[in-house]
């Protein structure tokens, strides 16, 4: 059986298959079909369960996890959970319905009184879901353990989820959700771990079932034939192709400074290693995940002087905390949005808790002053010139020297003109660029296929910045995964972007081939792009282009 995907980075694997169990669905609403004492005492015996199970837990972590898994085994018991959801059960309703009403009445009163109680919501629903899994004899959602080696298949993981793998076990991912940009993805990729996501035939595959992961091709061949198994294990995981790691330069010398994506402060010295000038985008979210409240100031400056201090001397772009859309985060106060990418994110979420970017900023420009590295740093998700006066102006006032702007909502792209004199660089996010341009959605694989940074409506938003950037005489930057696609990071130098920065792995190969084409190739190459009706008619139209220059020389 051949499954197909969207295929993420370059490696295969092969493995026998362990599947996170399927997310719990709503309860249903229908009355209950036993009696009334009977459907209590499974609710009892289903909370005192999960209870146990939190408690085990526990027991075998410690500081802060510990903390908030012995808080959740008390959530399991709590009487008020118990009162009311009891009192449901004898006015009609099924145990499960019951618990997951109990509970969500529960969490309307904390997130109602706020602050530090609001926060505790998240760790409810945890408790509500493992509850109601239980009673309905499903598994909960999470990753499973195992003892040995395995391709984790889920209908779609968290970013923290991806971020927490044990790579030692984990030997590649499929997932039935998500896009190529997903933030799942970009961190698969980033950690040099095949993946196959957008795979919505993944949910026939079973534990144990034997499967040849191709990411480059996008497929999972389930029961595997002999040939098939020795022509994967040939391939193997990805390499990274040796090179010397020198500047970023076209052909003709123009300089194209190559810098480093990284998600994490471990990150840092790989990169360096990899030839990385200097960081283009420190993704920050992730230390903020899983957390109750903000990391304090110092925890923060910690976390950053571990990343900056292999860059010391060098730029490094950090982009303040990006939560919303799939990074929810009870203490910026995300609730349930129908449309969470076209929500309270970014920017937007961090006006309105601005104590939470006072306390980054200052934390970024701490961790600076310890390690001399040259600081910028700019906001996510802004929309126009007012949301950039606003990021830069308290930016600036507590102490960064270089303040800039995420090119991704298109709004900001078409006002580039108007944004660029306002800040000292611009950075193009070309995933988000592309999902708003093209109205698809970065964590629907169903509509995987759109989110191609080549489409030409892409090409033209990026050659507005690119073109406001020069006018105003700033460096323009691409952080999105486009920029690790060697012969599009070619065409982006043509739209007017002066430098490119991209998950360490990928430098070697865009070093290599923006070394093929000189600044005015690149701009032809882009005006033939940006003259295509369709990401796939662009990609063709370049491709040949090139293999005819290269016929001719
Ligand atoms: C982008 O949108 O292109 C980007 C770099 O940011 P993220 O992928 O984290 O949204
Ligand atoms: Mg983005």
């Amino acid at each position: 059986m051949r499954i197909n995907g969207i295929g993420v980075g370059r490696g295969v694997a092969v493995g026998s298959v362990l599947r996170m169990a399927e997310p719990v669905a709503e309860p249903s609403d229908s009355p209950r079909v036993t009696d009334a004492p009977s459907e209590r005492s499974r609710l009892l015996a289903a909370l005192a369960e999960t209870a146990i199970e939190l408690t085990a837990r526990a027991a075998l972590v410690d500081g802060a996890a510990r903390d908030v898994l012995e808080a959740q085994s008390l959530m399991a018991q709590d009487p008020t959970v118990i009162d009311d959801a009891s009192t449901r059960i004898e006015a009609g309703q099924c145990a499960e319905r019951a618990v997951f009403d109990a509970f969500g009445a529960y969490r309307d009163i904390l997130v109602g009184l706020g602050g530090v109680m609001a926060e505790r919501a998240a760790d409810l629903d945890d408790v509500c879901r493992r509850t109601v899994a239980r009673l309905s004899g499903v598994g909960v959602p999470e990753v499973p353990e195992s003892d040995h080696p395995f391709v984790l298949v889920a209908h779609d993981l968290a970013p923290a989820d991806t971020a927490a793998l044990d790579l030692d076990k984990v030997l590649a991912i499929v997932t039935a959700a998500g896009g190529p940009t997903s933030h799942t993805a970009i961190l698969a990729k980033q950690r040099r771990l095949p993946a196959i996501v957008g795979a919505a035939g993944c949910c026939d595959l079973a534990d144990g079932q034997l499967v040849v992961v191709d990411a480059p091709a996008g497929v999972i061949v389930a029961d595997p034939s002999g040939a098939e198994l020795d022509g994967a294990r040939a391939r193997g995981p990805e390499t990274t192709v040796p090179c010397a790691p020198t500047p970023g330069l076209l052909a003709d010398g123009t300089r194209v400074p190559l810098l480093a994506n990284l998600g994490d402060a471990t990150d840092a010295p790989a990169a360096v290693a990899l030839g990385a000038e200097g960081v283009g985008l420190l993704r920050t979210e992730f230390l903020y995940l899983d957390q109750r409240q903000a990391p304090s100031v110092e925890a923060q400056t910690a976390h950053y002087a571990q990343a900056f201090r292999p860059f010391a001397g060098r730029r490094v772009i950090v982009r303040v905390l990006d939560a919303g859309a799939d990074k929810q985060l009870a203490f910026l106060g995300h609730e349930h949005e129908e449309n969470p990418a076209l929500g309270r994110r970014g920017l937007r979420a961090l006006r309105e808790h601005e104590g939470v970017l006072r306390d980054q900023l200052r934390a970024l420009v701490a961790a600076r002053d310890l390690t001399g590295v040259r600081l910028a740093v700019m906001a996510p998700m802004v929309a126009d010139a007012g949301e950039t006066e606003y990021f830069v102006a308290l930016a600036r006032s507590l102490g960064v020297e270089s303040v800039g702007i995420t090119a991704e909502v298109p709004s900001s792209a078409v006002l580039a003109d108007q944004l660029a004199p306002l800040v000292d660089f611009l950075s193009i996010g070309t995933n988000d660029l592309t999902q708003y341009t093209l109205a698809a959605d970065r964590m629907l694989g169903s509509v995987g296929a759109f989110q191609d940074p080549w489409h030409p409506a892409v090409l033209r938003l990026a050659r507005l910045v690119g073109d406001a950037g020069a006018a105003a005489g700033i460096p323009v930057g691409v952080c999105g995964e486009a920029a690790g696609d060697p012969l599009l990071a070619v065409l982006l130098v043509g739209l007017g972007a002066t430098e490119l920065s991209m998950s360490p792995t990928l430098l070697a190969e865009v070093r290599t081939e923006l070394a093929r084409h000189t600044l005015t190739e690149a701009r032809e190459l882009a005006a033939l792009a940006a003259g295509a009706r369709s990401a796939a008619e662009a990609r063709a139209a370049v491709e040949s282009a090139v293999s005819r220059r290269s016929a001719r020389s």
